[in-house]
């Protein structure tokens, strides 16, 4: 029999967040992936942006979630010896009158503080379209390379010999006077950290998911757009290490849920460039995955009502690279200090309108 502390499924961006979390405290973990080439950590965008566009507010706890989520991505960069977090600026085009005074009360009461400070309230030349009026820049903005973070961990995982690359069988697990026993495996827990695939899960799948599609293009533009600055305006696009090529995301849609990439989608993103910026784009990818989204659009942790070893840690919706580490942390916390959950994340929060008893 293997023994471990912790049994994690799924290794995407909340996995990874946790496993590491995990290694940092000494406590001992295996992760079963199936180890797919598309995911929604794979697809997404892995921009962070600390403020709300359309409400001009900070997102939410952004202050709170940044102070774990920077050093954290560069600790991950350091263990994998490649680079992850890119910190850039946002420029926000403005494209109606009206919002010039709204940005300016916000900056002004100081609820968008310390992420935007000017607003520059002139049609800029060039690089916008006539119907921009002005822009923000919001300050400690950026990404990470979900796709580096998801591979370069995969294979740090594999080396370490504690990756098991294989699909979970719900119908393997056994208790045990330890806690659980799987396919040969002692643990004390298993966290599932499967995405949207908690819908096949038999112990979770009455948590209230409300998944949703999202699409993004890798794009070739011209005339050369600062690769020093992220565009955010009803879409985002930032750069990538060749030159001119941008990410270019991301569509929303709740109806349709599979992985399939569509020409309305492409079409939608590519006009909601134009009507910005004015720039001409070549597509170079097309890529479609399922985002894990909660209907109060909070994650989603914590225990099995009746089994307190099957702990789930999911519901990172739009916003996994911001919410991952610091919720992978506060969960560690909740297992190993017994502290408790913020309820606004705590799965109880749907225990009593939505989990039936066996
Ligand atoms: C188009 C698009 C753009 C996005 N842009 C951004 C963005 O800019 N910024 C941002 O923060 N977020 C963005 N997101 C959201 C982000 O992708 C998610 O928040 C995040 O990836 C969710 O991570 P996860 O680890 O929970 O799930 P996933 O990434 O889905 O990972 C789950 C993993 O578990 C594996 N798995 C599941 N079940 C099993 C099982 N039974 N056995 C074995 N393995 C299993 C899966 O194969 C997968 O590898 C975007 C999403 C999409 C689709």
């Amino acid at each position: 029999m293997r023994e471990t502390e912790n049994l994690i499924v799924g290794l995407g961006i909340a996995g990874i967040n946790l496993c590491h979390q995990l290694e940092k405290q000494g406590k001992t973990f295996l992760v079963i992936d199936n180890c797919p080439d598309n995911s929604a950590s794979l697809v997404a965008g892995g921009l962070f942006n600390p403020i709300g566009l359309k409400r001009k507010i900070k997102s939410w706890m952004v202050d709170e979630l940044f102070e774990v989520m920077v050093p954290n991505y560069k600790e991950l960069e350091e263990k994998l010896h490649t680079r992850l977090l890119h910190e850039l600026p946002i420029l926000k085009p403005i494209s109606s009158k009206e919002e010039l005074p709204e940005w300016q009360s916000a900056i002004d009461e100081n609820r968008i503080s310390p992420y935007v400070d000017t607003l520059i309230s002139e049609p800029p030349t060039g690089l916008f379209q006539s119907n921009v009026v002005g822009s923000a820049t919001i300050h400690h903005g950026g990404f990470v390379n979900m796709r580096s973070a998801i591979f370069e961990y995969r294979q740090y995982v594999k080396e370490k010999g504690w990756l098991i690359q294989d699909s979970f069988d719900y119908f393997a697990i056994e208790e045990s006077s330890k806690g659980i026993s799987y396919k040969g495996i002692s643990a004390d827990r298993i966290i599932f950290c499967e995405g949207r695939f908690i819908s096949t899960n038999p112990f979770f799948s009455w948590v209230p998911l409300k998944p949703t599609k999202g699409q993004m293009l890798t794009v070739k533009v011209s005339p050369h757009l600062s690769s020093e600055m992220i565009y955010n305006q009803q879409f985002y696009m930032f750069p990538t290490t060749e030159n001119n090529v941008f990410r270019l995301g991301a569509t929303y849609d709740w109806n349709d849920l599979n992985e399939e990439p569509t020409e309305a989608a492409k079409e939608d993103l590519i006009s909601k460039v134009k009507k910005a910026l004015n720039v001409e784009m070549e597509v170079l990818e097309h890529q479609a995955a399922i985002r894990p989204n909660v209907h109060d659009r909070r994650p989603v942790l914590g225990s099995h009502p009746e089994n307190p070893n099957l702990i789930l840690f999911n519901g990172m919706g739009s916003k996994g690279v911001m919410l991952a580490p610091y919720f992978a942390k506060e969960l560690m916390s909740h297992i190993y200090e017994k502290t408790p959950l913020n309820p606004e994340v705590d799965i109880n929060r749907f225990v009593k309108k939505f989990y039936e008893k066996a």
